[in-house]
C-alpha cells in the first residue's frame, strides 16, 4: 500500500512550499487510499524554532491535511519524532562500516563544515583507517563522525516522477556525514533509515534533495533496501530569478491568512502551483480538497519552477468568498467587520453582504466600512456626478426634499426606504438618481460604498439617516 510522509524540520515557518509539499503529499497517499504520516524531523538541534512544531500542527489541521500516524496520534512505525529514535541509527551506520560502505572519521571539522558537502574525501586520512587503528582510537575515546564511503569509480542513476532519470559520477559525490559527533544522525542519513522503517513508498520534496538522491540511492543499495519513487518539487518562485524567501518579505501561509485570505482558496492556489490537472479536467481552476484527492495525479507535477502570482491568489480568493452561504461568510468576517465597526446598533449582518461581492481579501472590510461608524470627511464635489445628472446645487435641493419625506416615515424597513424614496423621484418628475445620489453621498461621505444608498439608510437607521442627511445640507 501507498505510505507518504510529510517530514518537516521545526525550524520556522510554514512557507508556500512546504505547504505545497505538505499537499501534494497528503494527496497522494488519499488517492491511492494509502497512509499519510507525519514525521518530525529535529536532529538538527540548532536550527530549532521555539514554537515552529505547534505551527506546523496547526496549519495542517487548519488545512484539512490530516495524518494517520504521527507524534501525536502514534502508530505502529514509532517514535515519530527523530530525536526520540536516537538509539536506533547508529546499529545501522555500524552495520555500513561492516560492509565497508561508510567509515569513522576522526578528523577535526567542524559540524557546519561536515554537513555543507565541501569536504574533500580524497584529503580525507580517515578513509582508509586499518581496523585496528579504528579501534585504537574508538578506544582512547576519540571523538568521530561516520561517513559513507562513496566509490571513486563508476556512476550511479536515479529516477524521479518529474525530472525523469539522473545519472552522476560518483567522483562528484562527496562523503557526506551519516552520523554526527553528538551521535545523531543526519538529515541526509536518517531520511533514508527511516523512510525505510516506516514503509514509506513514495517521497514527495523540494528540488533542493535532488542532488542528494544518488547517494541515497547508494545508501539504499548498501542496505539492499526497496527504493521508493521521489517526487522532488521545484521551488516556488517571487519572480523569474528569485526562490520566494520569507526573509525577503515573502509571505508564509500564516502571513497570508492574517492578509485576510482563506485557506481553502491558499489551498487551491498552492494545489496549482507546480501541479496542472490533465484530460478532461484540464481546463478547471477550482477544486475542493476532495475534488483534487480525486484530479490528483503525479504525471501532472512540473518540474519548472512555479512563480507564486498574489493577483492570482486574489483571483481565487475573491472567487471563494464570493461562493461562500451568507452565514459561512458573516462567520469570518465578522472580526474585520468589526474592525470596522464598533457601533453595536449597526446589523453586521445586514453589512456582511454588501461587502462580500466585493473583496479580493477579508482584510479590505475595515476601510470599506468604517464610514458606518464615522461619517468621514466630504467635500460637496462629490454630488457632481455626471450620469446621474447631479451637481452640488441640484443635490442639496434635493436632500432638502428627502429631509421631510424621511422624518414622515413610521417604518423604516428596506421596502419602505426604497418606495419612499422613489415616490418622492416620481412625484418631483426627477430620475431615481437625481434622489439616490445626494442621499448616498450625505449618508456615506463616501463615492463608492459597498451598497446603495438605500441599503445604507437601512442599516444607519432612521435617526443617523435624517442627521446625516440634514448635516449634508450647507
Ligand atoms: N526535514 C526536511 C525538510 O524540512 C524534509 C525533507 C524530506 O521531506 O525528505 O526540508
Amino acid at each position: 500500500t501507498v505510505r507518504t510522509r510529510f517530514a518537516p524540520s521545526p525550524t520556522g515557518y510554514m512557507h508556500v512550499g512546504n505547504l505545497r509539499t505538505a499537499l501534494y503529499t497528503w494527496l497522494i497517499a488519499r488517492k491511492a487510499g494509502g497512509q499519510f504520516i507525519f514525521r518530525l524531523e529535529d536532529t538538527d538541534q540548532t536550527r530549532q524554532v521555539e514554537g515552529a512544531t505547534e505551527l506546523i500542527y496547526r496549519t495542517m489541521a487548519e488545512c484539512g491535511l490530516t495524518h494517520d500516524e504521527g507524534p501525536d496520534v502514534g502508530g505502529p512505525v514509532g517514535p515519530y519524532i527523530q530525536t526520540q529514535r536516537r538509539g536506533l541509527y547508529g546499529k545501522f551506520a555500524e552495520l555500513l562500516v561492516e560492509k565497508g560502505h561508510a567509515y569513522y572519521c576522526f578528523c577535526e571539522k567542524a559540524e557546519s563544515e561536515e554537513d555543507s558537502g565541501d569536504f574533500d574525501r580524497a584529503e580525507d586520512p580517515c578513509r582508509c583507517l586499518s581496523q585496528q587503528e579504528v579501534a585504537a582510537q574508538l578506544a582512547a575515546g576519540k571523538p568521530y563522525v561516520i561517513r559513507q564511503k562513496i566509490p571513486h569509480t563508476g556512476t550511479t542513476t536515479f529516477s524521479d516522477a518529474s525530472f525523469g532519470e539522473i545519472t552522476v559520477e560518483n567522483s562528484t559525490l562527496d562523503d557526506q556525514v551519516l552520523m554526527k559527533r553528538d551521535g545523531l544522525p543526519t538529515y541526509n542519513f536518517a531520511n533514508v533509515i527511516d523512510d525505510h522503517l516506516m514503509g514509506i513508498t513514495h517521497v514527495v520534496r523540494g528540488s533542493e534533495y535532488l542532488s542528494s538522491s544518488p547517494k541515497y540511492n547508494l545508501l539504499y543499495e548498501a542496505f539492499g533496501w526497496e527504493i521508493p519513487t521521489y517526487i522532488h518539487c521545484s521551488p516556488v518562485m517571487r519572480d523569474a530569478q528569485h526562490k520566494m524567501s520569507k526573509r525577503h518579505g515573502d509571505p508564509s501561509y500564516e502571513d497570508l491568512k492574517a492578509q485576510g485570505y482563506l485557506t481553502e482558496a491558499i489551498l487551491n492556489y498552492v494545489a496549482l502551483l507546480g501541479w496542472s490537472p490533465r484530460g478532461e479536467l484540464a481546463e478547471q481552476e477550482f477544486f475542493t480538497l476532495e475534488e483534487l484527492v480525486q484530479a490528483f495525479d503525479i504525471t501532472g507535477i512540473s518540474k519548472s519552477p512555479a512563480i507564486f502570482d498574489l493577483e492570482k491568489l486574489n483571483y481565487f480568493n475573491s472567487a471563494y468568498l464570493k461562493a461562500l452561504s451568507p452565514e459561512a461568510f458573516l462567520a469570518v468576517a465578522e472580526p474585520y467587520l468589526k474592525q470596522g465597526i464598533t457601533n453595536p446598533s449597526i446589523d453586521l449582518r445586514l453589512v456582511a453582504p454588501l461587502v462580500q461581492t466585493r473583496l479580493n481579501t477579508l482584510t479590505e472590510i475595515p476601510p470599506m466600512v468604517d464610514f458606518f461608524d464615522r461619517l468621514p470627511e466630504y467635500s460637496n464635489t462629490l454630488y457632481l456626478h455626471k450620469k446621474m445628472k447631479t451637481n452640488e446645487e441640484n443635490s442639496l435641493e434635493a436632500l432638502q426634499l428627502v429631509v421631510p419625506v424621511f422624518q414622515a416615515m413610521t417604518e423604516w424597513s428596506f421596502q419602505a426606504i426604497h418606495d419612499a424614496l422613489l415616490h418622492l423621484a416620481e412625484a418631483q418628475g426627477l430620475k431615481n438618481g437625481r434622489i439616490m445620489w445626494p442621499v448616498r453621498v450625505a449618508v456615506s461621505g463616501k463615492a463608492t460604498t459597498p451598497g446603495g444608498a438605500v441599503e445604507l439608510c437601512h442599516i444607519l437607521g432612521k435617526e443617523e439617516t435624517l442627521r446625516r442627511v440634514q448635516q449634508g445640507i450647507r
